[in-house]
């Protein structure tokens, strides 16, 4: 508050010394008056008020006081007798008390960033004083009967020409002016002018009156007290923010005009004398090594900026190793020089495994310290005629052109992949970081560009990781084709739905020993348009990479709801069937499911408690949590969640007992050995008594003969599916397979048990 109330007043007291100057400069009164002595005062009562309450620094204060107060004296002398030596002695001392406190100002305020404009400011000084000693003060000292009082003029002029240099320097840089450094900054350039306009009275072609030149003197004292008024004079000295917009512009047309006007001046006049052609030599002299200066001054900084863009445009910031584009112009280069001679240049793609974990868990910083490191391991492991550039976050490439057989370019990854062997300190401790590596080499005769042997590499990285990471994998052109197949698969997947090229055919889980139907679990096929049917187990992954599962899996669902709804109505199966629906991670984690799930139950009718929901292990590992809150407003709807291909995830007793569950699939790896090998046979029990005991329902899949079926029955399995029941079949050879499987004799004689 009372910073707010200070700083306002202290615009008021400006605006106030203003209008008490202006009003001084009209009335063309005495130099005494009353608004002079008036603006005087209110100056002298808020300097008082500003230094009680904002404490500037001392060393500010004091030198702005002496200045002003020995103009005051100055002013006042003058009026009261004619010792115009002692007026002119003081307002020297004015002015060299201004430099000093300038050169303090400027040293603490700019510190370093002041010598960038130092050159600058030099240019304005010096160009002004070549204009006031052409203008001012050698007609002066042409005119002057006393040679004492025109040194004295002299010295006041070229000191108040080193104020304007400093003055120049601080309005030149960078550092964004606090407002006291701005009132402060404007009541030292009225100060100038009131100066300048004081020596011009001096001289008779000009009629410039006392009243004149004591107008800026009392705006500077208005100035100055609200400078000392306003709050941020406490941190005057503090180098302030850099300005958003440094004033280039400014700068510009200062320093070109303090060289122009000059320069034509001493053109068009000639020398007085002796003493006139020296100081007109030796200032610019001066101010000619000063525009030297800063003409090697740019073009350095010029030279520098350039190498600084070349340089940020070709490598990478965090590890200053080369980029992307350098390291593809590498490459060509490596690829070009390699023909006709037994080269084959290799490169490595490196991926640092799991890194988003590293930088989600313990934030970006000590994410870039791993890649830093990384960066630093990679090149001590190569040789050092092999570069290491980094094109991408985690992602580093290595190019050795010297290569010349497949074993090389495998040795140098092993050699690169021996170098994450050892944990990486971080502040957080000790960690292992691991990486994938795709090799890839520029065969003999082939036409191969940087940018595909990039690529290459780039694949096998993927078979790296795929492979499960931590490995090395060599390019060969399978690779190329797998990935074409992918990519085209991709495209088509999400296109298939609204082509109506996917349908759902659905395989008849049958309770053992009844043989009767007491469910279906509906499967997806895709028929592309071109006949070839996709197996899900190859687009099902990709729907699931790419996000497309969650449209698909929701068609899925109303449709195998809508589809037994039809059978129960038209007594095809029992009111009671249940219908097994596969749900993959990624709909779990759709913010909606929950809500596609109960609409799809409310557009069926078909009761919750016969949609099963089938997860596999993997969904209680990743993401645990927002899984299970899906899962358990699932079941909360009466819908009952199934674990599909029990036995070969990585599961925990303890995870099983957290999820809900409500019956365990086991899967047909175990079945499939269970007539063979005791262990299997053990194995399956065990799963049986763990379902027994969390109260879930069992169901074996992949029954595929009527030994297998016994097995199961004699361990109290209760529900089966397999090809030796029915194979998954479509909707429209469901009634016949199902009133074949209900009719129990026939079922007797199949099974016999
Ligand atoms: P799953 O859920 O474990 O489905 C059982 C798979 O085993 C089916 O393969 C089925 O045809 C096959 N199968 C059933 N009985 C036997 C048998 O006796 N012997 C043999 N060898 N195989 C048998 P399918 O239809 O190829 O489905 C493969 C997997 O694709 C499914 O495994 C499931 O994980 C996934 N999938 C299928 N449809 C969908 C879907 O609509 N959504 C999601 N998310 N996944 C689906
Ligand atoms: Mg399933
Ligand atoms: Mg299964």
């Amino acid at each position: 508050m009372a910073r707010r109330a200070l700083s306002a007043s202290s615009w008021v007291v400006a605006t106030i010394g203003i209008g008490l100057a202006c009003l001084h400069g009209v009335s063309s009164g005495p130099t005494d008056s009353p608004f002079a002595i008036g603006a005087i005062a209110l100056a002298s009562i808020c300097v008082g008020i500003g230094w009680i309450i904002n404490r500037p620094p001392l060393s500010a204060l004091a030198t702005s006081l002496i200045s002003l107060l020995c103009l005051v004296a100055a002013l006042s002398v003058s009026l009261r007798s004619s010792s115009t030596s002692t007026v002119e002695t003081l307002v020297l001392l004015s002015q060299l008390t201004l430099v000093v406190g300038l050169i303090i100002f400027v040293r603490n305020r700019l510190g370093q960033r002041a010598s960038s404009v130092v050159p600058d400011g030099l240019i304005v000084g010096l160009g002004a004083w070549v204009l006031i000693w052409i203008v001012l003060v050698q007609p002066a000292i042409q005119e002057s009967t006393s040679s004492s009082l025109t040194i004295l003029r002299a010295s006041t002029l070229g000191a108040a020409m080193v104020v304007l240099f400093l003055l120049a320097t601080l309005l030149f840089s960078d550092t964004a002016p606090s407002p006291s450094v701005g009132f402060l900054g404007l009541a030292v350039f009225l100060g100038l002018t009131g100066i300048v306009l004081r020596a011009m009275s001096f001289r008779q072609d000009f009629s410039i009156t006392s009243t004149t030149y004591t107008t800026p003197f009392l705006i500077t004292c208005g100035f100055a007290a609200a400078g000392f008024l306003h709050p941020s004079v406490r941190h005057i000295y503090t180098s302030g923010t850099s300005r958003t917009s440094p004033p280039l512009m400014t700068r510009l047309v200062t320093t070109t005009a303090s060289l122009i006007v000059p320069v034509v001046l001493l053109a068009i006049t000639d020398p007085f004398d002796t003493q006139d052609r020296i100081v007109r030599t030796v200032s610019v002299s001066v101010l000619a090594i000063v525009v030297m200066i800063r003409v090697i001054q740019s073009v350095r900084a010029n030279a520098r900026t350039q190498d600084h863009l070349m340089k940020s445009a070709l490598t990478d910031s965090l590890t200053g190793l080369p980029n992307r584009i350098l390291m593809l112009e590498h490459i060509e280069t490596a690829v070009q020089q390699a023909w006709r001679t037994s080269r084959q240049p290799t490169v490595l793609f490196i991926d640092v495994d799991r890194f988003k974990n590293i930088n989600d868990s313990l934030g970006h910083s000590i994410g870039d310290n791993v890649l830093t490191l990384v960066a630093s391991r990679l090149i001590a492991a190569v040789p050092s005629h092999a570069s290491v550039a980094r094109i991408a976050g985690d992602e580093f490439v290595i190019l050795d052109a010297t290569t010349e057989s497949p074993t090389q370019s495998v040795l140098l990854a092993e050699s690169v992949l021996d170098a994450f062997r050892e944990p990486v300190n971080t502040p957080e401790g000790d960690m292992f970081v691991t990486a994938s590596i795709g090799v890839a080499y520029s065969p003999k005769g082939v036409d191969l560009s940087a940018d595909d042997l990039m690529r290459h590499a780039d694949t096998a990285m993927y078979r790296a990781k795929a492979a499960g990471r931590n490995c090395i994998a060599l390019f060969d052109d399978s690779m190329l084709e797998k990935v074409t197949k992918r990519l085209d698969v991709e495209t088509a997947l999400y296109r298939a739905l609204e082509r109506k090229e996917l349908h759902l055919v659905h395989q008849p889980i049958i309770d053992i020993e009844l043989g009767i139907v007491v469910g279906f679990e509906a499967l997806m096929r895709w028929e592309r348009g071109d006949g070839d049917i996709v197996p899900p187990t190859e687009f099902i992954p990709i729907a699931e990479e790419t996000g497309t599962i969650v449209p698909l899996g929701s068609w899925a669902l109303n449709d195998a709801l809508i589809q037994l709804r039809h059978w129960i109505d038209t007594n095809v199966v029992s009111p009671s069937t249940t219908m097994s629906v596969n749900v993959s991670p990624r709909q779990l984690h759709d913010p909606q499911f929950v809500s596609i799930v109960s609409d799809a139950l409310a557009a069926s009718g078909i009761p919750a408690e016969q949609l099963w929901l089938e997860v596999t292990e993997s969904v209680m590992i990743t993401e645990a949590t927002q899984a299970l809150s899906a899962l358990r407003r699932l079941n909360s709807l009466g819908v009952r969640i199934a674990i599909d291909d029990f036995g070969t995830g990585y599961s925990s007793l303890s995870l099983l007992q957290k999820f809900p569950i409500q019956c365990v699939k086991i899967d047909r790896a175990f079945v499939q050995d269970i007539t063979t090998q005791e262990g299997a046979r053990n194995l399956v029990r065990t799963i049986i008594a763990m379902a027994n005991a969390l109260g879930a329902d069992i169901v074996a899949e992949g029954i595929e003969n009527k030994d297998q079926l016994s097995v199961l029955a004699s361990m109290r399995c209760n529900k089966a599916q397999g090809y030796f029941i029915s194979r998954p079949i479509s909707v429209a050879d469901v009634p016949a397979v199902v009133q074949q499987l209900q009719d129990i004799d026939a079922w007797r004689a199949r099974t016999s048990f």
